[in-house]
């Protein structure tokens, strides 16, 4: 295929330029301006008065967990159809692992599980407890280079800090990267339990006992955890201004600290929480949705380049699952501890960054590095994925600028009922979607094939 007339939007720059594509790889870049002549026989896009970008890279999903009694409701078919519809082309999945449960053994099983993926895919690790430093090695073998733990949920996946530290050295010694959900779990229980106490049943409670000093100590402690053991760490789904000063902290003593957001923290706030809103429930995420002061800190950090990635915490419910709660209640839940926590968002990331372009907070350049480059690079895909340079992935989105999408979940592919963005409507969306050559999405449907996806063996990072 070669795609012609496109303003090419990559790290090499902005540039008219086309783009030829054969036996799933980029195999020619035009020089700016250059018209390149199709071979015959050779499929052409005209893309005139398009952006033509790398596939999108979403680096934290979390396809078809089970949470307590409940399951996430999209499945690697469907989540990543929605994906492809969306743009993105890449997807890194966190591996859930039980407590007792062999976490080599629990990456072998996700990768068969997800052999229903129709885009590319790679795997993250979760380490719910102390391994063996061999067990880290081991990771590298299997193509994951990147794992994580939890400061949070004491019960069920936080390990401490000193099998924090530990994991760190062992990701150091072996070039890994180790992510990390970073909020106070202990502190957090406490005021739950405090909560419930005081007859607290409200979901407004979700966030109050989730405050952003509990999320910045995190990050202040992984931080200095990371400085001792010489690692380099990613912080997940950064939502807050407390914990952004302190990756600053972190970073001016030198620490290696990256960071991620994800869309819901620029675009949604405590509001959808407040006493009164009917769908509150369709918001519980965590950490939760902060105020709009910091959907503002994060945007001022993404435009000064402070964040490195936007992934999408993808993790989406049926609205009647997350009213049944984790302990399917049919009564409904007890209170806010048991509503199931996640948003969907794997289809809308590429359109809702975007918007932070036309409203002129963003740079195209930063949409793309945030999006496709970053997370390519940070988690060892990149210049495979990522990027749009000969020898690359065929993996490419033709993206309409012009072209307008309702955000409500009717007119969107992800297995849910219900939309954190339903009332917003934005301007750009995939025209053209390719994957390693072939075309997954066009005009906004799915085209591809269950099962076409491939796992990814990744590499190192390449910062
Ligand atoms: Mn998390
Ligand atoms: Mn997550």
């Amino acid at each position: 295929m070669l795609v012609t007339g496109g303003m090419v939007v990559d790290a090499a720059g902005t540039r008219l330029a086309d783009v030829r594509l054969a036996d799933g790889q980029v195999v020619e870049v035009g020089r700016e301006g250059e018209h390149l002549d199709p071979a015959p026989g050779e499929e052409v896009h005209d893309a005139s008065g398009k952006l033509v970008i790398p596939g999108g890279v979403d680096a934290h999903t979390h396809l078809e967990m089970q949470v307590g009694q409940i399951r996430v409701s999209d499945d690697w078919s469907t989540g990543t159809r929605a994906a492809a519809i969306g743009g993105t082309t890449t997807v890194v999945d966190y591996v859930p692992v039980q407590r007792g449960e062999d976490p080599i053994a629990a990456a072998r099983r996700w990768r068969a599980v997800a052999g229903a993926a129709a885009v590319d895919f790679g795997l993250h690790l979760t380490f719910p407890e102390p391994v063996d430093d061999a067990v880290v090695a081991g990771a590298v073998g299997e193509g994951i280079t990147s794992f994580k733990v939890y400061m949070a949920y004491p019960e069920r996946l936080a390990v401490d800090d000193g099998t924090v530290l530990r994991l760190m050295r062992a990701a150091a010694a072996n070039g890994l990267v180790v992510n990390l959900h970073c909020e106070n779990g202990g502190a957090i229980e406490e005021l739950r339990r405090e909560a419930l106490a005081a007859g607290a049943t409200d979901l407004g409670a979700h966030a109050r006992t989730r405050p952003a000093v509990l999320e910045a100590e995190a990050v202040t402690r992984a931080a200095a955890l990371a400085e001792v053991a010489g690692a380099s760490i990613f912080v997940v789904h950064l939502s807050s201004a407390a914990a952004l000063t302190a990756v600053r902290a972190a970073r001016a003593r030198g620490v290696d600290v990256m960071a991620e957001t994800c869309p819901q923290y620029l675009y949604l706030d405590d509001s959808r929480l407040g006493p009164g809103s009917p769908d509150a429930a369709d918001y519980v995420c965590s950490p939760p949705l902060r105020t709009p002061a910091d959907r503002e800190a994060l945007f001022e950090a993404l435009a000064g380049g402070e964040i490195d990635t936007i992934g999408t915490d993808h993790c989406p419910f049926w609205s009647a699952d997350r009213r049944a709660g984790v302990n399917r209640r049919p009564e409904g839940c007890r209170d806010f501890t048991e509503v199931p926590g996640g948003l969907p968002g794997v289809e809308t990331r590429l359109a809702l960054v975007y918007q932070a372009v036309l409203d002129g907070r963003l740079s195209l350049e930063q949409w793309v590095r945030t999006c496709c480059e970053a997370p390519a690079r940070i988690f060892g895909m990149w210049p495979r994925k990522g990027a749009l340079g000969v020898g690359a992935d065929a993996d490419l989105v033709v993206w309409d600028p012009e072209r307008v999408q309702s955000l409500a979940a009717s007119e969107l592919h992800m297995a849910t009922d219900h939309s954190p963005y339903h009332d917003m409507t934005v301007r750009g969306w995939p025209e053209l979607v390719v994957g390693r050559g072939r075309v997954v999405a066009r005009d906004g449907a799915f085209c591809g094939e269950e099962g076409a996806g491939r796992y990814l063996a990744r590499e190192l990072p390449r910062r």
